[in-house]
């Protein structure tokens, strides 16, 4: 071909990234010893091995030392003794290290980018310009926060222990991730990457090698679902951290129940792309190219999902499609290449049978026409159209370069679309009217917005998911939170409620017989099943009764908190005023609050008046605070403002301790409230009637109905219908621990937020503070770039 013709055909040649680099170091190391514990290369105990190969040609790469029990035993020791003294050192010290990291992997930052790409399959542009970099500028950000840590979150320690366990889709990436913050918060680790990509972490283990990280400070493990199942099982571990699938989430959320180990799930998504009809079609295509043949749409937060108004989706379908035609498949290492193979012939086999069963269920899937490589795990981009809201490629996380589009006539009927799914990491929205993306952007339950592009990532913002797609965030200032330990001041072990012995007859009270009932949707309610519970005296004295709620009354106080509209979407000042009138009304009543104290727990006078005092005071402080516990403007370094918003978790369950009945209800309520939550309570066993006198006051204190519904019963049967229930977004829990730990085991249909006290109470007059307002908010990152 001479030059004329070349410029004709306007053809790539191949340019291949250089591996021989790569190629040396596989050949040099010892991959039979490939655990990095104590700061030592060990071999599995049992000396098995598995293979990680090039998916792009199926060829063994390594066979890399897998990890039983005996060896995570080794590693855990490890990291826990190395634990003392590096939460103890300065943040200085720490800092230099993570900084020491972040530069000797730039020193060897294409030796990563072609281990990445040969271990994973993903073209050596992404690995090279995204992956590599963005890691380590996570070591580099963290180096900042280990350092000015203790000015930013005084008296909080480090988390201890934490096992990690990450998928193999960003191997290089999710280490980072992962263990940047915990080693500027004073952790250590046990890291796991996934099976299928083992190669850059034994990279970066070297590297920690060579920068100075104290043996067993980082401690790296391999091997598969077995090898993470006795970390996240392992007793001396206080944190796990995860990323992976939903499904293993779960698994992760039941076993860790009741064991008081810190959690983070980071999980998939099946996130919406939608494109109005005054966006700028042809960067909404490019940013769709992103958005979902990244890494062969191998990407949790892959805007797998295109929604496009009516009045362009013609149009705009036409657009994708030409764009589909120009995309390159090929190789990894080729640095023309847009989509690789994807990572294992068992994700080729799952992505072909979803893209079948896709079209079986009604869509047309459609193809460019292109070869694909004869040898490795291809598959060519796919684009889904008629694709109904219940078909399974609109539903479920394929994981795959599969793009399902739907059409929708107005914004109403777009957010409704895409918040039609269990997940909700992220979304992407495009329109050149900035004042409709951003009204669009907080109705999407998504942990992360993009508005006119996709994929943007950085260390300084949070990332992290809503609903099925996890909980916790990483990056960012939210980030390190999930590396510290609890902030709350914790009280006395809850000890299990004995069953009243005696209902004698109140011979004292002349009053007129009253009877408490359920509050529900703003309305005093009998219980459904019409039964009712004694209300004692400590001397068995019946002072009253309650209502004995049931699974039914749960239902329907849960319908009322969801169906109240007017509190999370009152202002926040309206919020603080409504809380401050509220305050007042109790302060009012607080004689008649201190009398029914006294005479439900045997408090003093002075001890039961200080308690309302207490509650009353504390209720004006989260008055105060919800128009001023607001979110953040992070800058990361691209065109972007990234809003960080604090945003209500939603409808909010709330399992209030016997102790302090009315100082603990209010401490746990107030902060919901603060933030915009709808909460429904279980009160205290014992001393229900402080719960039912108070519905009294929310009646004339303008709380709008379902905001807080109040539930009485026996708590542990009600929490675990509160648990159980798909519709309840948070779950907090002051009660004995089984009850804690069951509510945590039964979480797991929608992953709700679950905080307990693990069987301990807290410390009631001073548990008041910001750790009660950020758990009460969900933190959405709104990336809006600017300039042209
Ligand atoms: P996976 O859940 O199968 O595996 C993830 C990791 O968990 C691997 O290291 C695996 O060995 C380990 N594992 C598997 N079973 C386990 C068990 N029972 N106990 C403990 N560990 C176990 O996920 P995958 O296929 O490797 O990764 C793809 C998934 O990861 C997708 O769902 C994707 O959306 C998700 N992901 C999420 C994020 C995020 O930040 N939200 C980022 C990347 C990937």
């Amino acid at each position: 071909m001479n030059i004329l013709e070349r410029y004709h055909a306007m053809d790539y040649a191949p340019a291949p990234e250089a591996r021989s680099e790569a190629d040396a170091w596989l050949a040099a190391r010892d991959f039979s010893k490939a655990l990095f514990i104590a700061g030592d290369w060990r071999a599995a105990t049992d000396s098995r091995t598995f293979d990680t190969e090039d998916p792009s040609s199926g060829k063994l790469l390594a066979k890399v030392s897998d990890t039983n029990a005996v060896d995570i035993e080794a590693a855990v020791a490890a990291a826990r003794k190395a634990l003392p003294k590096w939460s103890a050192a300065s943040g200085y010290e720490r800092a230099k290290v993570l900084y020491a990291i972040g530069r000797a992997m730039q020193r060897h930052q294409r030796l990563f980018a072609v281990l990445e790409s040969l271990d994973n399959g993903k073209p050596i542009r992404e690995s090279r310009d995204i992956d590599v970099p963005l890691a380590i500028r996570h070591f580099i950000h963290h180096a900042g926060w280990a350092q000015s840590l203790a000015s930013e979150f005084p008296g909080r320690k480090a988390a201890g222990v934490v096992g990690q366990i990450i998928p193999w889709n960003f191997p290089l990436l999710m280490l980072a991730w992962k263990i940047a913050p915990a080693l500027a918060t004073g952790c250590t680790v046990v890291l796991k990457p996934a099976e299928f990509t083992p190669l850059t972490a034994i990279l970066f283990a070297e590297i920690c090698e060579r920068a100075g990280v104290p043996r067993g400070v980082v401690n790296i493990v391999q091997g598969g679902p077995e090898a993470g199942a006795a970390i996240v099982n392992h007793p001396g571990i206080d944190k796990i951290a995860f990323t992976g699938s939903s499904e293993v989430g779960k698994i992760i959320r039941k076993a860790t129940a009741g064991s008081g180990k810190k959690l983070s799930l980071e999980l998939g998504g099946k996130s919406a792309f939608i494109v109005f009809e005054d966006a700028d079609l042809d960067s909404a295509v490019e940013g769709l190219v992103d958005g979902i043949w990244f890494n062969q749409g191998q990407v949790c937060c892959a805007g797998s999902r295109l929604l496009v108004q009516e009045s362009v989706a013609d149009a705009f379908i036409a657009k994708v499609k030409t764009r589909m035609g120009r995309l390159r498949v090929g190789a990894p290492l080729d640095k023309n290449t847009d989509i690789g193979p994807l990572v294992d012939r068992t994700q080729l086999d799952r992505v072909r049978r979803l893209v079948e069963e896709g079209a079986r269920q009604g869509a047309v899937c459609w193809q460019p026409d292109q070869e694909v490589p004869q040898s490795g795990y291809y598959h060519l981009p796919t684009l889904a159209t008629g694709v109904a809201p219940a078909n399974i490629l609109a539903q479920e996380e394929v994981f795959g370069p599969v793009l399902a589009t739907m059409s929708f006539r107005n914004t109403e009927e777009a957010v409704e679309l895409a918040n039609n799914t269990r997940y909700g990491l992220a979304a992407s929205v495009w329109s050149e009217n900035v004042n409709l993306a951003l009204h669009v952007a907080p109705q999407l339950k998504a942990g992360v917005v993009w508005v006119n592009g996709t994929n943007m990532f950085d260390a300084a913002c949070g990332f992290g998911g809503y609903r099925e797609s996890g909980f916790g965030r990483e990056g960012g200032r939210e980030g390190l939170e999930e590396y510290l330990a609890p902030g709350e001041p914790h009280g006395p072990v809850i000890k299990p409620s004995s069953t009243p012995k005696q209902a004698a007859r109140d011979t004292e009270s002349h009053a007129i017989d009253r009877t408490a009932k359920l509050f529900i949707g703003g309305k005093q309610v009998r219980p459904d099943g019409n039964y009712s519970l004694p209300v004692l005296t400590p001397k068995g004295r019946l002072v009253g009764e309650v209502g004995l709620g049931s699974r039914k009354d749960i239902r329907d106080a849960v319908s009322a908190a969801r169906a109240c509209k007017a509190w999370p979407e009152a202002t926040a000042y309206n919020r603080s005023q409504v809380l401050y009138y509220l305050a007042e009304n109790l302060s009012g009543r607080a004689e008649e609050f201190a009398a029914r104290i006294v005479e439900l727990t045997g408090a003093s006078h002075k001890a039961a008046k200080s308690e309302v005092e207490t509650s009353i005071e504390r209720l004006f402080w989260y008055a105060g605070m919800a128009d001023k516990f607001e979110g953040r403007v992070h800058q990361p370094p691209v065109r972007t403002v990234t809003l960080a918003l604090h945003e209500p978790v939603g409808v909010i369950g709330i399992v209030a301790p016997d102790e302090a009945p009315l100082l603990g209800l209010v401490s746990l309520l107030a902060p919901a409230l603060a933030m915009g939550n709808t909460t429904v309570v279980i009160p205290s066993t014992t001393a229900p009637l402080v719960a039912t006198d108070l519905y009294q006051v929310l009646e004339y204190s303008d709380i709008p109905a379902g905001a807080i519904n109040i539930v009485t019963g026996h708590t542990a049967e009600l929490t675990a219908v509160l648990a159980r229930h798909d519709d309840v977004d948070g779950l907090w829990v002051v009660a004995e621990a089984d009850i804690c730990a069951r509510a945590e085991a039964e979480s797991t249909g929608n992953l709700k937020r679950v905080w307990t006290g693990h069987g301990r109470s807290l410390d009631w007059p001073t548990a008041q503070g910001e750790a009660f307002l950020r758990r009460a908010v969900e933190v959405k990152n709104v990336w809006v770039p600017y300039g042209d």
